[in-house]
């Protein structure tokens, strides 16, 4: 059998960048086609939206597509943003929105109770039903304050447990090694291999 092939379904070029790291040397991925409608992502957990995104851009294509789906949840917050981690401060929200917001929620909270964890959903949907699903997660502590200025979204005060203190924005490339869409999509690709 060849390498599978898959269309993308983010238009995230963030995430996209991400996910042809961690998978452009197992899968072979093409972009998201231009001028699809933006899926409205209204399901309730990270599997629901991740299969919403993947099932419009393959009814759309009548290929293979995949897509992920990103939460942080912060125990002190009890598991918000999560699901609506890409509108915490709003419908318009930017990156950096959500992250003030995030800040200024866990302001006063002391270091030892600023715990978290990113969880993501991969999941491809073939034209046929058939579906393989991975999950990723990651723990760690949020930040007082941002640092670093690679990665995206909430990378600039996301501490891993299993790194060296320095927070995802301060990675690179070092990031996929321990992030939750990296696991999620080197699991997904093991799964795609297994058959
Ligand atoms: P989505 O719903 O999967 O597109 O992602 C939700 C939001 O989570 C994004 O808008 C980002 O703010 C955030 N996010 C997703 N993945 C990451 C990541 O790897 N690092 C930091 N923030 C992320």
């Amino acid at each position: 059998m060849g390498r599978p092939r898959l269309v993308l379904a983010s238009a995230n070029p963030d995430k996209v960048a991400e996910i042809t790291e961690v998978l452009g040397g197992l899968v072979d991925l093409d972009p998201r086609p231009e001028g699809l409608p933006d899926v409205l992502e209204d399901g309730h957990t990270l599997e629901a939206n991740a299969r919403l995104k993947a099932l419009a851009v393959c009814e759309a294509t009548g290929r293979a597509a995949v897509a992920d789906d990103t939460g942080l949840e912060v125990d002190a917050l009890d598991g918000a943003p999560g699901v609506h981690s890409a509108r915490f401060a709003g419908d318009d929200a930017s990156y950096t929105d959500n992250l003030d917001r995030l800040l200024t929620e866990l302001d006063g909270i002391p270091d030892g109770r600023r715990t978290a964890r990113f969880k993501t959903v991969a999941l491809v949907r073939y034209p046929d039903g058939r579906e393989v699903m991975a999950t990723g997660t990651v723990e760690g502590t949020i930040a007082g304050r941002p640092s670093g200025v690679g990665g995206f979204g909430y990378d600039p005060v996301f501490v891993p447990v299993e790194g060296d203190g320095r927070t995802f924005a301060e990675m690179g490339d070092e990031k996929h090694s321990l992030s939750h869409r990296g696991r999620a999509f080197r699991t997904l690709a093991r799964h795609l291999a297994a058959g």
